[in-house]
């Protein structure tokens, strides 16, 4: 199976949604991952309110929208970041 799954860092829960983790992550271990706009560099605490942004205020496709897999957000993270 070539299903993407997102394991918790933490506990290795594993994930079928990457929005899952995020709120195992989020209520289970209180860490909240931080998301950088790599347009406007204003910086967002979990990927709902990194999401929101995208869509209202540049009228882009948010991440969760393009069904990404890990990997393709691993890399548009390390975009954003540089
Ligand atoms: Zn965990
Ligand atoms: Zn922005």
């Amino acid at each position: 199976m070539t299903r993407p799954a997102y394991p918790c860092t933490q506990c290795n829960d594993l994930f079928f949604v990457y929005r899952d983790l995020e709120n195992h992550m989020r209520n289970i271990h209180k860490l909240i991952k931080t998301w950088k706009c790599k347009k406007c560099l204003q910086s967002f605490r979990g990927v709902d309110a990194f999401d929101r942004h995208i869509e209202y205020d540049h009228n882009d496709v948010p991440l969760y929208s393009m069904g990404l897999a890990m990997s393709d957000v691993a890399r548009q993270l390390k975009e954003m970041n540089s």
